[in-house]
């Protein structure tokens, strides 16, 4: 007996061996799905404040849901603070267990770029009267689609890159439109021929699509717990809403439509209801240019 207990042993191990690969890969899963984004606590950046051990009821900044997620047993709210938050001291309500309670958080000073943008059609810049109309029907359907929720558990806080080309222009420049101040960059821009195909970065569902006076062709993908991407000036769109994307899933393509100098993709991340940098979600390379301190 004891001459092949050992050999017996390794036979049950490898017998065994894929049931522990699975749970094993499970496991890292898991951790990929709950991987955090960086806290990066500026204007236009997130805050990742720990929870503690066990989910909450929902927290709050600003009277906005905020996303919640785990990872490594313990729960977290990531926070997206608007372009506009002041620096200083700020207020995430959090309900736990009927119990409402305040976790304080700081945010940091960032100065963004001045830039100063050239527009051909002066009706991009200066919209005419009968513009107006239309531009204020767009704004709360957009408005809407931004403030989507939907209660999905688990949510991948990384993104893949939308479309490969040039970052042509940054998120959160203070810009100029013909010498005239306007709100600043709400996006990242990336610049590529026309038709160049346009991937949802991660899964989610369409909350909607359309043509509007700035944007051009719009789509708004929600991820899920308030977290929506928005593609403008696209040439094409290959979804409608209701429909469910996956990671790498063609969407449209890149176009010049609504107020453009050029063939580009406007990506923007929108988290509880503020925009923030896209950079934050992709892969380490784009965020190394933000300079964020450890
Ligand atoms: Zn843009």
């Amino acid at each position: 007996m004891g001459k092949y207990s050992v050999p017996l042993k390794i036979l049950t191990m490898i017998k065994r061996a894929p049931l522990f690969l699975i749970f094993f890969l499970m496991a890292v899963g898991n951790s990929y799905a709950g991987n955090l984004p960086r806290h990066y606590p500026v204007p236009g950046g997130i805050a990742v404040i720990e929870l503690g051990r066990h989910a909450p009821d929902k927290a709050t900044f600003n009277k906005n849901k905020v996303l919640v997620t785990q990872s490594n047993q313990k729960w977290y709210a990531i926070v997206g603070l608007p372009l506009s938050t002041r620096p200083g001291k700020h207020k995430l309500l959090v309900t736990d267990k009927k119990r409402l309670k305040q976790i304080s958080f700081v945010v940091n000073d960032k100065q963004y770029q001045t830039q100063h943008i050239n527009i051909k059609d002066k009706r991009k810049v200066n919209p005419y009267a009968k513009d107006m109309d239309r531009i204020i029907k767009e704004k709360k359907i957009i408005g809407n689609a931004l403030k989507s929720w939907t209660p999905v558990k688990n949510i991948s806080l990384q993104f893949d890159l939308p479309v490969q080309g040039r970052f042509s222009s940054p998120f959160g420049l203070r810009r100029f439109f013909n010498k005239q101040a306007r709100r600043p960059h709400s996006g990242l821009d990336i610049a590529a021929p026309e038709g160049t195909p346009v991937l949802a970065p991660a899964p989610g569902r369409i909350v909607n699509t359309g043509d509007y006076f700035f944007n051009g062709n719009t789509i708004f993908i929600d991820h899920g717990q308030g977290l929506i991407t928005m593609y403008c000036h696209l040439k094409r769109t290959a979804v409608k809403a209701g429909d469910t994307v996956e990671r790498g899933q063609e969407i449209g393509t890149v176009g010049m439509t609504g107020r453009v100098t050029g063939p580009h993709l406007h990506w923007s991340v929108s988290l509880n209801n503020a925009r923030i940098e896209p950079k934050l979600f992709l892969a380490q390379q784009y965020q190394d240019t933000l300079q964020i301190k450890p």
